[in-house]
């Protein structure tokens, strides 16, 4: 399967890719994971990002388009099947991808819209805490480690990020809004797009989503 998540920052995509990547055993990609790492790591696409990603505006579509280019230029991710997190987030981004998969001949099958409330999205947002090492998502006080600040799944330290201050959620949102939501409009022309109510619990999200994909 083949398919792009969409929806606001905090609304869920990679707790919902975490789910759906055992059951339909499809890779996911979040280009905020990838940057995120690039940063650790002080590379040079890291350290040009950083400004960007620490004040909530988006990168440069050209950076991030180039990184996805990669991807599926250099893995067999299009036949396999995967998830896209987090990109695209403007319409240029959305066509870029759209020539990509063109050129692969696979096009996207599905792009699925977790649609949430704002107020639901910032509790997430504030509670979110992620692991340094293995990238699992939790939440204070919703989904909290057995031991505090250490991960279930690897032991890992489990940190905050960056971005998830109540300033930069909203420039990420007014971001989103501006940039990103627009793109929504673009796959319900194209009859990709799966809306799902992305306020209720992940599991039941998941749920819904498999019952809609016919899986
Ligand atoms: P996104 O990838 O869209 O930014 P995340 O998947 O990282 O969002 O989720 C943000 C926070 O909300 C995390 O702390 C996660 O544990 C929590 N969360 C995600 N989906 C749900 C849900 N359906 N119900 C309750 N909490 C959720
Ligand atoms: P996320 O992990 O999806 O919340 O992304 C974190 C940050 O990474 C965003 O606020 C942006 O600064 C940057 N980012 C991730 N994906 C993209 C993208 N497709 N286009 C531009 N910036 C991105």
């Amino acid at each position: 399967m083949r398919l792009v998540l969409l929806g606001p920052p905090g609304a869920g995509k990679g707790t919902l890719a975490g789910l759906l990547k055992e059951k339909l055993g499809i890779a996911h990609i979040s280009t905020g994971d990838i940057l995120r790492e690039e940063m650790k790591n002080n590379t040079p696409l890291g350290r040009e990002v950083k400004k960007y990603i620490e004040t909530g505006e988006l990168v440069p579509d050209q950076v991030v388009t180039k990184l996805i280019d990669n991807k599926f230029t250099r893995n067999d991710l299009a036949d396999k099947g995967y998830m896209l997190d987090g990109f695209p987030r403007t319409e240029q981004q959305a066509k870029d991808l759209d020539k990509i998969l063109q050129k692969l001949g696979k096009p996207l099958e599905y792009a699925v819209y977790l649609e949430s409330s704002l107020p639901v999205i910032i509790k997430r947002l504030t509670g979110r805490r992620v692991c340094r090492n293995c990238g699992a998502l939790y939440h204070i006080p919703n989904k909290p480690p057995k031991r505090k600040g250490i991960c279930d799944e690897c032991g890992g330290e489990i940190y905050q990020r960056a971005d998830d201050n109540e300033e930069t959620i909203k420039t990420r949102m007014d971001v989103y809004m501006q940039s990103t939501e627009p793109i929504i409009a673009f796959y319900q022309a194209q009859g990709k797009l799966k809306k799902v109510d992305a306020d209720k619990d992940s599991r039941e999200v998941q749920r819904i989503l498999m019952k809609l994909f016919g899986a």
